[in-house]
């Protein structure tokens, strides 16, 4: 916590998104610079980046190749009309972004977030069976316990209930499926659970039946890890399965891949890890490693083919974009990042590390009031017994002492997520756990 002497800014006005403010504000937690994988806070503290950000810094913090391309740009053509007009690099950071993605996903839509990514792809499934004279096909599966942004499709899809409940009722039209988190079985599994993908993926198909006409469903967003509801690791097998389900019933998969893109699997995309192509995949974070805001959406070629085919000629074949759509210094920035990721080979260090990290993270088995331990790629999640009428307080307590002791984490509920820059060391990965280890009987040891 910054020491009394260091002079704070005045925080009446900045109201600090997803935060308890007057908790924040009485003990405010502020970084001034960082570099590599360290933090610098208001009092000259470095402070171990476990969380790359807000999995959005794969390549690590302060990178001068991606500063120097901003600069540049910023200098040179620093806004160019993203509607009726654009500009070269649009074109080639949506050729560079293409590239990346898996095989066939190389049509791309830019947006300035993760929800407005989501926005997007689902806006594009609905229009997609409109233009394919499907109008019917408009309605929209999600999972519980999926985290698609905030927007108000992207909280309709979502199914975490403290994010939905003050908003009402968000959009009409939409179903959830289950998690696949099976703390009963697969409690401390190491990596991917291997039983019950198959049967959990037939509920999907199942409860479309029973429930819906297959042939009114536009599309199934899921998250191939579920990153903010706690690093739930899906089974064998289960998204192949929902893959198979999707196709048979002429339903669009949307993989939402904007924590598990950009190499946090030690892959690419989490369907390269999952070996499972969807139809569509959002992205944005670790895209221009978190330094301006971008994202993207990626469409396989047949249904940005179907646009195209399908409206009039002169007309706009999809009513939607944005002000900043494919900016020049996020196309910069992204082709900068895009740059380090191959020249670094990233993907490639994060699945060396991941075995590091599983070992470190699975250590903490045994510690009083851990409950679950699950992991894959460099992520990792600590789950806490929950407490009585005290949602969350062991990961609070816990996330509190270990920035304390120098290491940033994030906790989601009881859990606690750990998702370091792909540059991190491995002693520094040593240190996130043996800290979150230190700061977990501190906090039982003190009955918070
Ligand atoms: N989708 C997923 C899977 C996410 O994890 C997030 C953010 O963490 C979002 C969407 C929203 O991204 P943003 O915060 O950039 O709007």
């Amino acid at each position: 916590m910054p020491t009394p002497n260091i002079k704070l800014p005045n925080m009446d006005h900045y109201w600090v998104p997803f935060t308890a403010n007057r908790q924040f504000k009485a003990m405010p937690r502020l970084f001034k610079a960082a570099k590599g994988n360290y933090f610098t806070t208001m009092d000259d503290r470095q402070i171990l980046d476990g969380t790359a950000g807000l999995w959005c810094v794969p390549a690590g913090h302060g990178r001068e190749e991606i500063a120097a391309a901003v600069g540049n740009q910023l200098r040179t053509l620093d806004y160019a009309p993203a509607f009726q007009t654009s500009h070269p690099l649009a074109f080639e950071a949506a050729e560079r972004v293409a590239q990346y993605m898996p095989a066939g996903l190389d049509r791309i839509f830019f947006t300035n977030s993760g929800s407005e990514s989501v926005e997007t792809a689902l806006k594009i499934a609905l229009a997609y069976h409109r233009v394919c004279g499907n109008p019917l096909r408009n309605k929209l599966i999600g999972r519980e316990r999926g985290y698609h942004g905030v927007n108000f499709g992207g909280i309709a899809v979502g199914g975490i209930a403290g994010n939905r409940k003050a908003f009402g009722n968000a959009l009409a039209g939409v179903d959830h499926i289950r998690h696949p988190l099976d703390i009963v079985n697969n409690a401390f599994t190491k990596g991917v659970p291997e039983d019950g993908g198959i049967a959990l993926a037939n509920e999907f198909e199942q409860r479309i039946m029973t429930l819906h006409d297959p042939a009114t469903i536009a599309s199934l967003i899921v998250e191939p890890m579920q990153g903010s509801a706690g690093v739930i690791v899906p089974p064998k097998n289960y998204l192949k399965r929902l893959r198979e389900i999707c196709t048979k019933h002429g339903i669009l998969l949307i993989f939402d891949e904007v924590i598990t893109g950009f190499g946090r699997l030690g892959t690419r995309f989490g369907a390269d890890y999952f070996d499972v192509i969807p139809d569509i995949i959002t992205c944005a974070k670790g895209l221009t490693n978190g330094v301006v805001p971008m994202g993207a959406v990626a469409v396989k070629r047949e249904i940005y083919d179907a646009f195209m085919e399908n409206s009039a000629a002169n007309a706009i074949e999809l009513p939607h974009g944005y002000t900043y759509s494919a900016i020049p210094i996020a196309c910069a920035a992204a082709i900068a990042t895009l740059d380090i990721f191959a020249n670094e080979k990233l993907e490639d260090r994060g699945a060396s590390l991941s075995g590091r990290l599983e070992s470190a993270a699975h250590s903490l088995k045994g510690l009083p009031m851990v409950k679950d331990i699950r992991n894959i790629g460099l992520v990792a999640g600590i789950e806490f017994e929950a407490i009585a009428g005290k949602p969350g307080a062991m990961s609070f307590a816990t996330y509190l002492k270990c920035y304390e002791m120098g290491v940033h984490v994030r906790y989601t509920g009881d859990i606690i997520a750990v998702s370091p820059p792909l540059t991190i060391e491995p002693h520094e990965i040593d240190r996130i756990f043996s800290t979150i280890a230190d700061a977990i009987k501190f906090v039982v040891a003190a009955g918070d």
